[in-house]
């Protein structure tokens, strides 16, 4: 703790320091009451405790904890969150791995809250939700990631109407995190050598509930200029500014972690972004186990899991291998005492060209041990994406699973919205698995839903209100400053749409005809009201053009008290949105959105969806929990595409979803919408929550990862030696395998297929034989052949019989390589097939 930041160390003073510095704050309430009564003006306005606590003069602090009142709210505030952390958690019954592992999270953005901008959009909010709901449940994560100085651009408006971004810096003291010491309480300091010599990078924790974030930076003022620029900014410079930043959150970061002692059994990495972590895994293993390289990595990567987020292939990181030469070759001789040839391979991915780029996703898949990807449609896109990186595999067997993200409820949900919850499902609903919670809110009266959802809509429509008219003032010149303010109206339907400007999210579907919008939203005895957000980024000039054209379309005089832009899309405005909205629009080209999160922030606070059936509502979307855009059937790509899911999203508000809204009883309650609310709320929210993810990662990824990470690292690494050998004699002998002929006779309704199989230098049980045929909108039928005879010429013969059923000719014998260590084909693609 830094002099500057800390109020001086009574007791007292301490603990309302501690309850600051942890974002437990941000996700549980019971703290607000203490903050508003610090600073109410400031709470109201920025609901950041760190920034009431630097903000409350110390005199006034002192003078509240010497009121018994207040001292006792504080004790008890005090205890209820030392309770938070300790008391058992969900993992203590999940896991019974002794000692229980530890997971190391890797991230570029972390979304936590606004008071912490290190974020920009949907991959942040992942990293930042999973850490609330590993915190929730126990789950022993800590995470690693990047302190921008200037974080993501901020979006400001010119008079004109041009979106400008804008740098505020994070100045750390106004940050909720504490600098990293050392063992003397002297600032820790992580050294990284370079060609050019020595650079340091420092060290941040934030504390998030159970869970820390560790946070790297290289503003430190012994380091060159270039190197103190590496974390400026968030997704912004070049691709050399990029490489390097993704050498100090991987490489930077394993190092880190270990120079604080921690050893992870599991390596997470969130997107392909950190995958140079595995090198420094496997740097720390050769120095512990004094191996080489090639076996630190085998083992290094049975404990990592890769996460794609990306359904195109512009989505992943690509550097020319001359940028990557440049920056790592010292770092392969020096640290990894290998060949900088070796590392390139490993991103450039099977049979590339010398000049091929380096992809850091082929890099993360090169160097884990479970694949996945964030939906159901998004495995099957990734599949295809990463087959030719295992040529000859069909795309069904290309190794990548899915763990559909969720959010993390307690973030989004409203106070009104927490309150209903809390009443039908009681208060540590979100700690465990789940099972109640469905049937609690299945029970929440008609009325109560209704009430819940006019008060949360009346809070952001006086919101809308307000920004509205600052901004009209501000962009539009004195003259309209006087005006009054628009008539947007607490009981009028509220749709919301705030994305990134990104072309492929069509944030312009609905300005396709911007006449049907406006009558849509126009009617006088149905009105509805629009509320837009979204930034685009500063390069983006295609996606600022999107944010002009809906800011022509809110200056129409016909669609005044209709419909509003909400600058600065950031998790504050994100919040107000999904707590207020009664209809949430999203609309991006299927099949490039990979999941998807903001749709399912409404889901706990009563908003429901309209959406493209692409990410998590191709899994979720339903007609008894929202709309499905479309008619599930491909236009191809471009304007008939897009004419046709604009038809079918206007024909849906005209039809369906506005006379839902106002089709009321005699006590005014719309009994279809809120049959909808009811169901999209009790069956979704937690199948779309960060919990149901956590804990499937848990069981599913982390818990195997770190049985296989400890039964390579036995013995000192000798399975890894081993699986070096194996690997050595597939390659050296692989080659020359060779299938003789095929002998298919039929046994009453059976075929029996025989195949003498050259195997050369390779033995019977380093490969599987098998007998493959593909079923039309299924999953291939793959048979297992048994080893016969061996022939006088070194061959061996296989046998299977299958169902004649289907042509003899459907079946394909095949080998691939095995060990029974080894996951097929993820680390070994060995495939050869009988033409
Ligand atoms: C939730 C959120 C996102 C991600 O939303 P998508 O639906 O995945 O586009 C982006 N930005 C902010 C500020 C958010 O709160």
């Amino acid at each position: 703790m830094s002099d500057m930041t800390a109020p001086c160390n009574t007791s007292g003073e301490q603990a309302v320091t501690d309850l600051a510095l942890d974002l437990h704050w941000t996700w549980n309430h019971a703290t607000d009451r203490l903050w508003r009564q610090l600073a109410p003006d400031i709470w109201d306005h920025t609901r950041n405790a760190w920034a009431v606590l630097l903000n409350t003069p110390r005199s006034r602090l002192r003078a509240l904890l010497a009121t018994p009142d207040f001292r006792d709210m504080l004790d008890q505030l005090v205890r209820a969150h030392a309770e938070s952390r300790e008391k058992p958690a969900w993992f203590t019954q999940a896991c019974t791995m002794a000692p229980p592992p530890t997971i190391a999270y890797f991230s570029m953005e972390y979304m936590l809250d606004e008071a912490l901008p290190i974020y920009s959009g949907g991959l942040g909010n992942v990293a930042g939700d999973q850490l609330k709901a590993a915190s929730d449940l126990g789950v022993p994560v800590v995470a690693v990631g990047l302190l921008y100085a200037q974080g993501y651009f901020r979006q400001g408006f010119s008079a004109t109407g041009q979106q400008e971004a804008l740098y505020p810096i994070n100045d750390p003291a106004q940050l909720p995190i504490t600098p990293v010491c050392d063992g003397n309480g002297d600032r820790l300091r992580v050294p990284f050598r370079i060609a050019t010599g020595q650079i340091w990078l420092r060290a941040w924790r934030a504390r998030v509930g159970r869970t820390v974030l560790y946070l790297l930076d290289t503003n430190d003022p012994d380091n060159p200029p270039a190197i103190r620029c590496i974390t400026t900014q968030l997704y912004g410079g070049d691709d050399t500014l990029r490489l390097r930043q993704e050498m100090v959150l991987g490489i930077g970061g394993w190092r880190l972690l270990r120079v604080l002692g921690l050893r992870p059994d599991v390596c997470h990495l969130n997107e392909g972004h950190a995958a140079f972590a595995a090198l420094e895994r496997a740097c720390g293993l050769m120095e512990d186990l004094g191996i080489p390289f090639v076996h630190a990595l085998t083992i290094a990567r049975a404990g990592t899991v890769f996460t794609t987020h990306t359904a195109v292939p512009a989505g992943f990181d690509r550097f020319a291998p001359e940028l990557v030469r440049r920056h790592l070759d010292f770092y392969a001789c020096h640290d990894l005492r290998t060949d900088i040839a070796e590392i390139l391979a490993l991103g450039q991915g099977e049979g590339a060209a010398p000049d091929a780029p380096f992809n850091m996703a082929w890099l993360a898949l090169r160097v884990s041990g479970a694949v996945n990807a964030v939906s159901r449609l998004h495995e099957q896109v990734s599949r295809a994406l990463f087959n030719p990186q295992f040529p000859r595999w069909p795309q069904g067997e290309v190794p990548v699973s899915h763990v559909t993200n969720g959010v993390h409820v307690p973030t989004w949900d409203s106070a009104a919205a927490d309150a209903l919850w809390t009443s039908a499902t009681g208060k540590d609903r979100w700690l465990g698995t789940l099972e109640e919670v469905e049937h609690g809110v299945r029970a929440i009266p008609d009325h109560d839903l209704w009430h819940s959802r006019m008060q949360a809509r009346a809070a952001l429509v006086g919101f809308m209100v307000g920004q509205h008219s600052a901004r009209a003032c501000f962009m539009g010149g004195r003259h309209e400053c006087g005006m009054p303010p628009p008539a947007f109206g607490p009981d009028v339907l509220t749709i919301g749409f705030a994305r990134r400007f990104a072309t492929y999210k069509r944030p312009d579907l609905l300005l396709h005809d911007p006449d049907r919008l406006a009558r849509i939203l126009t009617r006088a005895d149905r009105p509805a009201q629009l509320v837009i957000a979204g930034k685009a980024h500063p390069r983006d000039m295609a996606g600022q053009a999107l944010i002009t054209r809906w800011m022509e379309f809110i200056r129409r005089p016909d669609v005044q008290g209709h419909a509003t832009f909400l600058v600065d899309y950031d998790m504050s405005i994100a919040r107000r949105l999904v707590e207020g909205v009664d209809l949430w629009i999203n609309t991006p080209l299927r099949p490039w959105e990979a999941c998807g999160t903001s749709g399912m922030k409404v889901l706990v606070n009563g908003g429901l969806n309209v959406s493209e059936p692409d990410g998590w509502w191709a899994e979720a979307g339903a007609p008894d929990v929202g709309w499905v855009i479309g008619d599930g059937m491909d236009h191809g790509e471009g304007p008939s595409r897009d004419a046709h899911d604009a038809d079918s999203l206007y024909t849906l508000l005209e039809h369906e979803i506005v006379p839902l809204f106002y089709q009321r009883d005699g006590e005014g309650v719309p009994r279809d919408w809120v049959a909808i609310m009811r169901e999209s709320m009790a069956r979704l929210t937690p199948r779309f929550s960060a919990n149901r993810a956590v804990r499937h990662y848990t069981h599913g990824f982390y818990l195997p990862a770190a049985a296989a990470y400890r039964a390579r690292l036995a013995d000192g690494g000798a399975k890894a030696a081993d699986i070096g050998r194996w690997r050595q004699a597939m390659a050296a002998g692989w080659a020359d395998i060779r299938f003789g002929t095929l002998q298919v006779t039929r046994v009453a309704d059976r075929w029996r297929i025989h195949v003498d199989l050259h195997l050369g230098s390779i033995t019977p049980d380093m490969v599987r034989v098998q007998l493959y045929a593909d079923v039309p909108a299924g999953s291939p039928i793959v048979v297992p052949m048994t080893a016969g005879a061996g022939g006088r010429d070194g061959s061996v013969s296989y046998d299977a019989e299958v169902d004649a059923s289907r042509p003899a000719t459907d079946y394909t014998p095949r080998v691939t390589g095995f060990h029974p260590d080894v996951s097929i084909p993820l680390e070994a693609s060995f495939i050869a097939w009988q033409k």
